[in-house]
Parts: C-alpha cells; sequence; structure tokens
C-alpha cells in the first residue's frame, strides 16, 4: 500500500510510517483481545469454506450489474433444491421472489439490492444458495437443522436494471420505511411481519471513498448494528446484533486483516434497519467495500459470503448472544479514499452508468487541492 503515498512530502510519509506502526501494535493487542473473547463462538474453518465457495460459486454471475434477467435462470434451477417462490413485484412488474429452506426454529430473512446498484450481496447470496443445495459439508446441514432461512435475492429489480440506487419511482427504499411509498417496501414489511425473525441481514455495496480508520487500507467489509433512537441506546436486541457481527468480524480478520470497518451509528428515523431493529428484529447491515484492484467486487464478494455463511452458521450453533462489548474495537469506517489521485492535488471517482444497455464507467473529478489525508486506490504522478 506504500505506493499511493508517492507524492507526499518525506516528512508525512515518515509520520504516516511511524503512525502506522504504533496502530499495528495496537491491531495485534486488539486482535489477541478478540481471540480471548470469542473462546465460545464457533468459527468456521477457513480451508473449508474456501473449498465451499470455489466449488459452489455461482459462475452466471459476475461483476457489478446484476439484474433479474441474470438471476431468472438460476432460480429456476435452484427450485429443484429449495423452496423458490415469487412472493411480489416491483413498480414496473418484474417479479421479487424468496428462496426458503431449513427447517430449524432460528428464523433469518436477508434480502440483497434494495439498492438496485449493489449487487456484491446477490452474487455472494447465490454461491450460499449452491452451499445449501449442493454441499455435504457439515456447516450447511447444521444451518438447515437449526434455522430456517428466508431470502429475498432482489428487492428492488428495477433499480438494478437500471443501475440506479432507487426504485422505478425515483424512491430510496433505504429511506422508505416508515412511510413506505414504494411497493417494494410494503413487500419487505409485509415479509418481515409474516416470517417474524430473530435475525435479519441487510445486504448493501459501500462506495471506494470509504477506509478503515487508523490504518491505509480500504473498508472491505463493514458492518453496523443500527441504533433505535438517537440515543443510540444499547438494548437487548442491538447487543445480540453486535454479538453476530464479532463472529462474522472474527472469521474475516483471519482473511482481510484490518479491511473490516464500523460504521456510524448515528440514528436514520426512516432507514430500513434502524426501524427494523426498533420493532425487535435484530438486523445486521453489511456493507461490501472496495478490495485492491477488485472493481468488479468479485474479490470482496467471496469475503461477503464468508460474513453471510459465518453469521448464519454462528446462529445456528449458539444460544447465548450476550456478549457485545468487542463490537465497539471493530475500528471506524471513514471516508479517505479516491479512486485516483494525480499529481498529488486532483482526486478522481470511477463512476458507473448504463449508456445504451452498456454498463460504463467514466472517472469524474471530486476535489481538487491538499490531498495529504487521502490515499488514492491508484495514483497518477
Ligand atoms: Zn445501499
Amino acid at each position: 500500500m506504500w505506493f499511493v503515498n508517492e507524492t507526499t512530502p518525506v516528512t508525512n510519509v515518515i509520520f504516516k510510517v511511524f503512525t502506522f506502526v504504533k496502530k499495528s501494535l495496537a491491531k495485534l493487542k486488539l486482535n489477541l483481545y478478540f481471540c480471548r473473547r470469542n473462546f465460545t463462538m464457533e468459527i468456521i474453518n477457513l480451508e473449508n469454506l474456501a473449498a465451499n465457495y470455489q466449488n459452489q460459486k455461482e459462475t452466471a454471475l459476475f461483476g457489478k450489474w446484476i439484474h433479474y434477467k441474470h438471476i431468472s435462470p438460476i432460480l429456476s434451477k435452484l427450485s429443484d433444491n429449495l423452496e423458490v417462490s415469487v412472493i411480489g413485484e416491483s413498480e414496473q412488474n418484474t417479479p421479487i421472489h424468496s428462496v426458503r429452506f431449513g427447517t430449524g426454529p432460528k428464523r433469518i430473512l436477508l434480502w440483497t439490492q434494495m439498492h438496485g446498484n449493489e449487487s456484491t450481496g446477490t452474487k455472494a447470496i447465490f454461491d450460499f444458495f449452491n452451499c445449501i443445495a449442493h454441499s455435504n459439508d457439515a456447516i450447511y446441514k447444521r444451518i438447515l437443522k437449526e434455522c430456517t432461512v428466508l431470502c429475498v435475492p432482489m428487492l428492488n429489480p428495477d433499480g438494478s436494471f437500471n443501475y440506479t440506487r432507487v426504485n422505478a419511482n425515483n424512491v430510496d427504499l433505504n429511506r422508505d420505511a416508515v412511510v413506505k411509498k414504494a411497493k417494494e417496501s410494503r413487500l419487505l414489511r409485509r415479509v418481515l411481519d409474516e416470517f417474524n425473525p430473530l435475525f435479519c441481514f441487510n445486504l448493501h455495496d459501500q462506495r471506494t471513498i470509504f477506509g478503515v480508520e487508523e490504518t491505509l487500507n480500504p473498508a472491505t467489509i463493514s458492518f453496523l448494528a443500527p441504533s433505535e433512537e438517537k440515543t443510540r441506546m444499547l438494548t437487548k436486541g442491538r447487543k445480540e446484533t453486535m454479538n453476530v457481527i464479532i463472529a462474522m468480524n472474527s472469521l474475516l480478520q483471519k482473511v482481510i486483516p484490518n479491511h473490516i470497518g464500523r460504521y456510524t451509528d448515528e440514528f436514520y428515523p426512516t432507514a430500513t434497519g434502524d426501524n427494523f431493529q426498533k420493532l425487535g428484529y435484530n438486523t445486521i447491515l453489511i456493507e461490501a467495500g472496495h478490495y485492491p484492484d477488485d472493481y468488479d467486487r468479485e474479490e470482496t464478494r467471496k469475503f461477503n459470503f464468508y460474513a453471510i455463511v459465518q453469521g448464519i452458521y454462528h446462529i445456528a450453533t449458539t444460544n447465548d448472544f450476550t456478549n457485545y462489548e468487542s463490537y465497539f474495537e471493530i475500528p471506524n469506517n471513514q471516508k479517505n479514499f479516491f479512486d485516483i489521485i494525480e499529481n498529488g492535488n486532483k482526486g478522481y471517482l470511477y463512476v458507473d452508468k448504463i449508456i445504451d444497455g452498456k454498463f460504463t464507467t467514466e472517472k469524474k473529478l471530486e476535489k481538487e487541492g491538499d490531498l495529504s489525508d487521502f490515499i488514492g486506490h491508484s495514483v497518477n504522478l
């Protein structure tokens, strides 16, 4: 990662090296702390999980533009092994599906692509479906025995087709949990009420601008246990949500150490996670982010898959969700990256768009001036 700072003055680099060493020692202490704290958690063997991913990855899905035409044939195929249903439709009448499996008492609800242009969770969830349908690994047998899982793999198919955050009527579904103006928001709320889950997983993507505080790394995966009101009180439900996040973080720290961030828990009164948590449904936010040179989000997809499997496996294998304190040891997300820093004073971000039916990426100048506090995913001198 040092190349990213080539354009900064020498004294600045020395200061950053010193800070980095200091923080690395702190992280080492932190990792030992996590190891001590998590002795009751069953963390999945990484070799197993990597092999599962390799064998079961859904190869029909690739890249960032994932829409209904991509998932529709895969859902048909999956219906031989899993319970696939049409549960409603979007504002533009595209079917919205659910995939259900397991017979256990712990009910888990997941949804992906409520923001249409955030597809990493969808790819990861189809990899997980293949494991459930085809793997003989004990991990998935245990999940099927202990849990009943319901997943809505593309809540916003219109936004997914148009590659927009919003739905066809320009509604941000993640700011529509109270008014429920969108058909898709009403559908998700109906699924929540009827299914009555113990835990929810709300799967999103975050932009490349996010880094992990006190490191030089991008935030490849970030988590949040959302607040229920503006004082951010640590309710029993939030603590349980944090407990599941600790299990996911423990696994990921072994794979991508210090690339995991914690989102701000500022209360968003109209956001889905905040409102579901307030209603008593523990809701885990996972934000898939950037990994070096991975603009297709294919490496991050794997880490997202790891997090989902570990999170659900943890729910399957424990009844004690009280340990939450080390959640706060996960470093904060911060906005400190540009895609490109040019001449040390121009920060660019890539903007993805669909033009004439093709996925295109343009670079856009975002900030000009002193960028010494920023890092470039790439640097042009
Ligand atoms: Zn999102």
